[in-house]
Formats: C-alpha cells, structure tokens, sequence
C-alpha cells in the first residue's frame, strides 16, 4: 500500500491537471464566495467578533478540564451517560457495546466528523448493523462508499447528473436534473429509516458546560430527527468543542453559520440536555454522550499549536485554500482536509505519517485571514514543517545546516564563500535540470536562482563612495 505520502503526491499531480474537477470546485464555491463580502454587513464589526470568539475559546481551552467536568455533572444530573473515550478504539467499542446491548439493527445518524474520524460507519456495518447517513450530503457520498469530501458539504465534488444516476442506480429514482426532486427521492427514502431506526447517532456543533448541553445547528432538519425518533441518542463529541457559558452561542452560532455556509443563522438549532424527562411526551428514552481525546491531549500539551483546539470547522479555510481548491478534498486521505486537517492530522495521526501536509500549503495565509477564531493557521504549518525536520534531520543535513551557520555568521568568509559559487554558477546551469546535478533531488523541480550582479555590500559601497 502507498505511504500517505505518496498517495498524496500522486493524486494532487493528477487532480491539478484535470480542469473539469477544478471547475466543479470553482463552480461549487462561487455561491459561498459571493456572501464572504456580506460578513462586514452582519456584524458591526466581524473582526472584534473574531476577537472575542478567540479570547472565549482560548479560556474554554486553557481551562478544558474544569469545563468538562462541569458538563459532564450537569449532563449525568439529568439522566445521561457520558463515556470518555481516550481514542477512536475505545469509542467504537463503546458505540458498538449499546448497539448489541440493545439488539439494534438500524442506525440513522446525522453529520459528525468525529465519526468519520473513528471509522465508526465500518465497524458497525461489520458487526451486522444497517448504518445509514441522514445528512443528503453524507447520504449522497455513503451511496458511493466515499468519505466525505470537505467537512461542511460533503457531496460538493460532485454534479446533479452524478447524483441523479447515482440515485437512478440505488434508489431506482427517475433520473432527474432538478434539485428539489433529488432531495424528495433522499427524503423518501431516509423517512422510513428514521421510523425503523433504534440508535440515532449525531454529533455535536458546542457543547455547553454552564448547562451540560449539546448544541446543534444544521439546515436540513435531519439532526433532530435522528436524536429524537430513535429510543437510544449517541453523541460523539471532540472534548475541544465546549464553550463555557450557554450566553457564548448567541456568538457562535451566527458565527459558524455566517463563516461555514454565508448564512445569518442555520435553519435549525437544537439543545439538548438529557433524554426525554419525566412527564414529557416525546424525545430519547436514553442519551449517551463520548467524549473523545483520540490525540487532542497532545495538541492540549502543546503551547505553540494548542490554539488549533479553538477551531468550530467551519469549513472556511478549506473554502479559500488554494491548494485546496486544486486537489480537492479526498487528496488530503485525512478526515479533516485542508488547512486546518493539515495542522492537526499530524497531531492526531502521527507526525512522521503526515508531515507532507504541511508542504500542501502556499503560505499565503489566506486561511489565517479568514478563520473566524483566528488559529494561526499558516505559522502552524510552518511549525509542522520544522518539527518535521528536526525530527528526521540526518548526519550529512546536520553537518550541512551547521557549516551554513558558521560561514553566513562570519562577514569576510560569507564574501569570499559567495564570490566562489559564483564563479561556479556557469556550471552549475550546465549540469542543472539533468540528473548529473549533484542538487538534483532538489533541482528537478526548481530553478537555482541566478546570483545577482552587484552584492548589496558592493551596491551599498557604491552609494556611498
Ligand atoms: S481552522 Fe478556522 S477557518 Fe478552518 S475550519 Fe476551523 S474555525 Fe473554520
């Protein structure tokens, strides 16, 4: 099997050449690109909305065991489970433990990224239990055993013709072009699941530790079906997602609307606090909510990185990714794509594995502009690269970087070093672009930049003489 690397390597060669999917990309972001100029007009000022989004989620972050304890006592004091999962292992099993317990056979859930995260969807199918993906997006990619394709539209790689025979093909639709009768042929389809299903899974947008609340925000109204119909609700939740008071969601929630799909707010908002109580009519006879580490501790112990912890996946930095808008996001072979999935993939997945991502990047900081709890995304990647290095740095780039630190720190050395590769330079272009170039693992695929006639000392010389 391929490194990620490699896997890497090969599929953004191709998919940089392959106009049509750059287009459909272009095409697909156009709509979210025209309503980023409106962000200025919601907000009296976005940028102290960015502000204040960061300070909240840097001390959610700063004091996250404190918070989620508080969450987890206000949850369990309203009849819910709260399990803590120390990795994706752990959370399956337990997911997979209830589902037996309960003699499940169907399981309807909503988009949640932490269970793309855990291949939740495999294991239970494994086990014998029907799985099916509410959100049309997830619904669409699940249909074509893909994972999704971008964290917040998951299907956007993709035409009205492709899903239409795609649903002609599954669902023995009428193959249609309109948008309005591809969603009705999921609806059908995804109703009946809703009434048969035991388990709803979702995830979770914040979770609240003032209240011991999940909050949810979605377009499509599936969320709350899948939590509400089923006998048995499972939320899989990131620990970095809470916010410490329930005031802080009248912030976060027009802010990850506005910055995820240009909207003022999402269709539907939900919290949920426990299952159905005492005297209520409707609502889960049980909730059980994991709270999954799975490598965040790491980014947690971090000092320089430990604010990736803020992001709410909003999507935007993908959305304004160029190298993201070149390769895709199936490219990336990471849950998390783009920028941010860059950052953190290394954290959570190994450095070693996936420090390629950080090179995926043109560092003009495009993402960083446009987070709306300002991780500092680029600086991050430039990190990455760093540790990368230094961590597999050998003997003879060691020796190198070294006798580079003591010729550039020694004026006259420096001179008399530049004069001679000067000098060299003709040959070097002679040789350079072949294979015979003793540079040429670096060479084949950049030029060596031409030395300049005059050095900045001799120009300097010259003005002042
Ligand atoms: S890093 Fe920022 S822009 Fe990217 S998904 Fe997270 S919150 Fe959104």
């Amino acid at each position: 099997m391929a490194s990620p690397a490699s896997q890497f390597n090969a599929d953004a060669t191709r998919l940089v050449a392959d106009l049509e999917h750059r287009q459909l990309i272009r095409q697909a972001l156009a709509g979210y690109e025209k309503t980023r100029g409106t962000q200025a007009i919601r907000y009296q000022s976005w940028e102290s909305a960015r502000d204040r989004a960061a300070a909240v989620k840097a001390e959610a972050i700063r004091n996250l065991d404190r918070y989620l304890v508080q969450f987890e006592q206000n949850l369990v004091a309203r009849g819910a489970k709260v399990f803590w999962a120390n990795d994706g292992v752990e959370a399956r099993n337990y997911v997979l433990g209830l589902a037996r317990t309960r003699q499940a056979k169907t399981i309807v859930k909503s988009k949640t990224m932490v269970s793309e995260e855990i291949h939740l969807n495999e294991a239970l199918e494994k086990a014998g239990f029907k799985v099916v993906e509410s959100d049309l997006g997830e619904f669409i990619v699940q249909l074509r055993h893909e994972p999704p394709y971008h964290i917040v539209f998951p299907a956007m790689h993709l035409t009205r013709g492709q899903i239409s025979d795609l649903f002609h093909e599954k669902l023995g639709a009428e193959p249609t072009s309109d948008p309005e009768q591809l969603t009705m042929t999921a609806r059908r389809t995804l109703r009946q699941d809703y009434c048969r299903a035991d388990i709803g899974i979702t995830g979770a947008n914040f979770a609240v530790a003032e209240t011991g609340m999940i909050s949810i925000t979605e377009n499509e109204g599936n969320a709350r079906l899948t939590l509400g119909l089923p006998k048995t609700h499972v939320v899989l939740l990131g620990i970095e997602k809470i916010v410490p008071k329930l005031a802080d969601l009248s912030l976060f929630l027009p802010m990850l609307a506005t910055a995820g799909t240009g909207q003022q707010m999402t269709g539907y908002n939900s919290l949920v606090g426990g299952p159905r109580g005492p005297g209520e009519i409707d609502g889960p006879e049980e909730m059980h909510v994991v709270l999954l580490d799975n490598g965040r501790t790491r980014l947690l112990a971090d000092p320089e990185q430990r604010d990736a912890l803020r992001c709410i996946r909003c999507g935007a930095c993908l959305n304004v990714c160029p190298i993201f808008r070149n390769v895709g996001g199936h490219t990336y072979g990471t849950t998390y794509q783009g920028p941010i999935g860059s950052v953190i993939t290394p954290h959570l997945r190994g450095l070693q594995s996936w420090q390629h991502l950080s090179q995926a990047s043109s560092l003009c900081g495009a993402c960083t502009e446009t987070c709306p709890v300002k991780i500092d995304l680029h600086h991050h990647l430039l990190q990455n690269r760093r540790n990368a290095v230094a961590a597999k740095r050998s003997v003879s780039q060691r020796l190198a970087f070294r006798a580079f630190a003591f010729v550039v720190n020694r004026s006259a050395l420096f001179r008399m070093t530049s004069g001679i590769l000067k000098a060299l330079q003709p040959l070097q272009r002679i040789f350079n672009s072949t294979p015979a170039d003793p540079a040429w693992p670096w060479t084949k695929s950049r030029e060596v930049p031409v030395f300049a006639r005059s050095s900045f000392r001799d120009l300097w010389r010259q003005r002042n003489s």
